[in-house]
């Protein structure tokens, strides 16, 4: 299987026939083997029945049904899980992304990159509770993900199977996708895509997702940085603390032998056994998450890199014993 097309859905009856059609028009030109891993996220109207109909006249076509309402991210993910193509293309299924787009997308990423992500330019969108604050989010996300693209929030990106396979998602960090790929490594490149307005249906976001976001971004950067070595940013921040108690304290003496200011009723003296208790619960929280980390990789025997390939003369065995190289 060359090409796997996931889209999530989420209460899009109308949307789904002309999805299809879409997609159809705009593979059929690639040739390229292809399977079209239709993700339904719990709907709640007919969708579920349009994309049985769907499967039922093409076998190309793959339909997964979550029990109840999981998420983008879950969907996105479900697909990711599934997909048996080389290279794995995620879209919305509200026709705001064109499959126009895909032969831009694969052209860009047989130029060597792992992962190729749409832009869009010329987004369809409101402007006050969607294009602004998403502006805002790119400029923030950019900044301090160290990933530096124009537009996070479009689900159209195409992904090395490798790659997409090797990654975790959760709560909604599919927006995240770029920053998590390059914690493994993955090149990544943007490209300008087509946007529509939406035809059918409703968006199922409004601007509380905003705050949302940026806790997530907390959460991807301090992952990013400090996921194997929690006690460093912890532990960072507990000693700094703990010197500023320092300093408070040695400050509070200096007032009292100075003559200036008894020890009791000097708020220095508060903020220095203040902040050290602060800093004696971050270096402790350190070494917790430190744990944590432990069970996190051992407990599921995950390990701590990601390979990309093996190159070796003979056969080459993992640390379970099974070959992963096998070269005549
Ligand atoms: N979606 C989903 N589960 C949800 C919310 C959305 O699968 O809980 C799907 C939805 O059907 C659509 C895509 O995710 O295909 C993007 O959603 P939407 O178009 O509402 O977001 P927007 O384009 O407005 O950002
Ligand atoms: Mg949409």
């Amino acid at each position: 299987m060359e090409l796997s097309i996931v889209c999530p859905i989420y209460n899009e009856e109308e949307s789904i026939p002309h999805l299809y059609a879409a997609l159809i028009k705009s593979l059929d030109k690639l040739n390229k083997s292809y399977e079209i891993i239709l993700v339904d996220d719990g709907s709640r109207d007919r969708s579920f029945d349009e994309l049985k109909k769907l499967q039922e006249k093409d076998p190309r076509v793959k339909v997964i049904k979550f029990r109840r309402n999981f998420g983008q991210t879950a969907a996105m993910s479900a697909g990711f899980d599934y997909a048996q193509g080389d290279i794995i293309i995620s879209m919305d299924s509200d026709l705001q992304n064109d499959p126009e787009d895909f032969a831009k997308l694969i052209d860009k990423m047989n130029e060597g990159y792992d992962v190729v992500s749409g832009w869009r330019k010329d987004r369809k969108d409101k402007t006050v509770s969607r294009k602004i604050p998403s502006k805002i989010a790119n400029k923030l996300i950019s900044k301090l993900t160290g990933v530096h693209l124009h537009d996070y929030g479009c689900s159209l990106k195409a992904y090395k199977s490798n790659v997409i396979k090797n990654v975790y998602l959760y709560g909604e960090m599919h927006r995240f996708i770029p920053a998590i790929c390059s914690m493994i490594g993955a090149k990544i490149v943007e490209i300008p895509v087509k946007h529509h307005p939406r035809k059918f249906g409703v968006s199922k976001y409004g601007i509380s997702r905003t705050i949302r976001v940026v806790l997530d971004l907390i959460t991807v950067r301090f992952l990013q940085s400090y996921m194997t070595r929690p006690i460093q940013i912890f532990g960072k921040l507990g000693l700094y603390s703990i010197f500023m108690g320092l300093i408070f304290f040695v400050l509070t003496l200096y007032m009292k032998f100075g003559g200036t200011m008894n020890i009791t009723g000097n708020p220095f003296f508060v903020i220095s056994i203040f902040s050290w208790l602060a800093g004696l619960q971050l270096i402790v929280t350190g070494l917790l998450a430190e744990i944590q980390t432990r069970v996190y990789y051992e407990g599921q025997k995950k390990p701590i890199y990601v390979i990309d390939e093996i190159v070796s003369v003979g056969s080459f065995v993992d640390q379970e014993g099974e070959v992963v190289c096998q070269t005549p």
